[in-house]
């Protein structure tokens, strides 16, 4: 289920880009796939974050390409950071 709330995020986020083309490259509105951030508990309760397809699954450039710790690493910010800067700028 999706609340209205959720919906609203998501229309932002489709809005304002991936959030890692913003962060790395200074790159507003490169259009996002929805990245689940994953943590302990049910996946529909994951909080989502924006990531063009290069950024979301493409090999050696993307989160699922490298993994998450590689992907951290890669590009110096956390999965959380991203998500911390996504709710920033839809404010
Ligand atoms: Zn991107
Ligand atoms: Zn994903």
């Amino acid at each position: 289920m999706t609340t209205k709330a959720e919906k609203e995020q998501m229309r932002k986020f489709a809005e304002l880009g991936c959030i890692l083309c913003i962060e790395h490259l200074g790159k507003y509105g490169t259009p996002p796939e929805m990245h689940h951030i994953r943590r302990s508990g049910k996946r529909s309760n994951a909080p989502v974050i924006p990531l063009c397809p290069t950024h979301h699954r493409f090999p050696n450039t993307s989160i699922h390409g490298l993994g998450r710790r590689a992907f951290e690493l890669k590009f110096g910010l956390t999965e959380e950071y991203l998500l911390e800067r996504s709710l920033a700028l839809i404010k």
